[in-house]
């Protein structure tokens, strides 16, 4: 199926403008990764071996809750993480601080095993962290991201169609119609995407009140791992990175570093992809400056809107009574 439509685009376009109007961070609530902390820098210990998937560094001293101006000590080195890559355990829990990937110093792990496991998928984003800043990992645009990328567009377009007929881009219709509810949002719900572009990091306490918010982030994270894939113009990259600097966010939402996002898309937290989602149209504002087509910006308005409608959704929709039996 097609995709590339103006039609979603304008659709999607006008239903986020009739959910949200012109002012832009309506949402409510807390982003899942508001522990986001600020970086101490030290990078000490080193395992043996060659592999880089094999090097760690003690990612030393207390986390704190992210304070703006303590971002601002250190914005070459991506913020710390409290939660393992691989197996979600909290340096909370463990009562030590985690290990940092001492290569790309963007991944975050409870022990050496953890990290061993994390690589295969990992490698694709790590790269050297060179003394300038961050240098960008290559992602190859595989069919298989191809495939999973049409197949979520499809899903959220199928339900992003449906909420657009029943509120016909009106705003008193808009705040009437409960998007959740419809049939059309089930398979939003129960996303499930394939294991190599599921998103291991996610918070799992919140599924029961918010079932709508890990598929949120997982498809952030495909989506924002498409773009940056599919545009490995340095220039566009380089943009698109200074664009995400100069947008104002409010303080629920985790802090952005532009050149960490251009740079490690698949191994942000998920208060990143949160916060990503979230201004992603109004990074699209101008987008022949980053370099962006049609198709992603529809993609990203249809994820916005997702968020406004469906974030604090707390409705469990029902599933279609054939799709249990196979
Ligand atoms: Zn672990
Ligand atoms: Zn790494």
């Amino acid at each position: 199926m097609e995709l590339t439509s103006t039609q979603w685009l304008l659709s999607a376009l006008l239903t986020l403008l009739a959910a949200v109007g012109i002012s832009y961070f309506l949402r409510v609530g807390n982003g899942p990764g508001a522990t986001e902390s600020t970086v101490d820098g030290a990078a000490t210990s080193e395992a043996p071996g060659n592999d880089p998937g094999a090097h760690y560094d003690q990612a030393t001293g207390p986390l704190k809750n992210g304070l703006p101006a303590e971002v601002e000590v250190d914005r070459r080195l991506p913020p710390l993480q409290n939660q393992c890559l691989t197996c979600s355990k909290k340096s909370e829990e463990l009562g030590k601080p985690l290990l940092r990937c001492s290569q790309c110093k963007n991944a975050f792990y409870c022990s050496e095993l953890c990290q061993k496991k994390e690589w295969k998928r990992h490698k694709f984003n790590c790269s050297l962290f060179p003394a300038e800043g961050l240098k960008p990992a290559v992602i190859p645009i595989t069919k298989e991201l191809v495939t999973e990328i049409q197949r979520v567009d499809l899903i959220l377009k199928t339900w992003l169609d449906k909420f657009s007929e029943l509120t016909n881009g009106l705003k008193e219709h808009v705040d009437k119609v409960n998007a959740a509810d419809l049939p059309e949002a089930v398979p939003i719900c129960q996303l499930k995407l394939s294991p190599e572009f599921e998103y291991k990091n996610l918070p799992q306490q919140q599924l029961e009140r918010h079932p709508f918010r890990n598929s949120l982030i997982q498809i952030s994270r495909l989506y924002l791992t498409a773009l940056i894939a599919s545009h490995p113009n340095p220039e566009h990259r380089k943009l698109l990175s200074d664009k995400i600097g100069t947008i104002p966010l409010p303080p629920h939402l985790a802090p952005l570093y532009g050149p960490k996002i251009v740079s490690r898309p698949a191994d942000l937290s998920p208060g990143e992809y949160d916060t990503f989602a979230e201004i992603a149209p109004t990074v699209m504002m101008e987008p022949e400056k980053v370099g962006m087509d049609e198709n992603e910006r529809g993609r990203w308005i249809g994820l916005a809107v997702g968020l406004r409608k469906l974030w604090n959704a707390a409705l469990v929709p029902r599933p279609p009574a054939a799709a249990a039996s196979s």
